[in-house]
């Protein structure tokens, strides 16, 4: 997936993307290391809930803008998942049954989350948990809830989400 495709680097220190012009930036896997850390030494389990709030939001801030082009969920997804290799967050793949939003999985490879992070029993991608349950929660306008059954941080392959229909759209 060729970074270049995807997104326009201008001068001046400003990088956008093609197909909507949105700015984007990098964040470092290290430094995410270390944001994560610090919001666990001073929040302890509220970090967790704060994570996945983050992400959640923002999840749902990428779909709606991807929904400015593709309203079939299955085109939304599809997208992101390209968009989201290119920008080097990992290999992110969606399956189960995308037309319905119905036993969704949630697979992603090498998850740049998880590349500087510290190991230990519990999954551990609040954040990434989010951003799934908050892109299905605008693709499939219902609320989901994303549960993290792998983990790279707790020894195994691949990061692995559950996605459940967590009620009524939660607008
Ligand atoms: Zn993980």
């Amino acid at each position: 997936m060729a970074i270049e495709q995807f997104f326009e680097i201008e001068p001046g220190g400003v990088i956008k993307t093609k197909a909507a012009g949105a700015r984007v930036f990098f964040v470092s896997t290290r430094g995410w290391a270390v944001i994560e850390k610090q919001l666990t030494k001073v929040f302890s389990s509220g970090a967790a809930v704060m994570l996945n709030e983050m992400g959640s939001s923002y999840g749902r801030g990428v779909a709606k803008e991807v929904m400015g082009f593709a309203k079939d969920p299955g085109t939304v997804l599809k997208v992101l998942e390209e968009l989201s290799a290119a920008a080097g967050w990992g290999s992110i793949e969606v399956k189960g049954d995308i037309g319905r939003g119905e036993v969704l999985e949630v697979v992603i490879t090498d998850c740049a989350f998880c590349a500087d992070g510290e190991l230990g029993p519990q999954p551990r991608c609040q954040f990434v948990g989010g951003v799934t349950a908050g892109v299905a929660s605008e693709a499939f306008a219902a609320a989901f809830r994303a549960t993290e059954t792998q983990c790279l941080r707790k020894g195994d392959t691949h990061c692995v989400f559950h996605l459940e229909r967590a009620g009524p759209s939660a607008e």
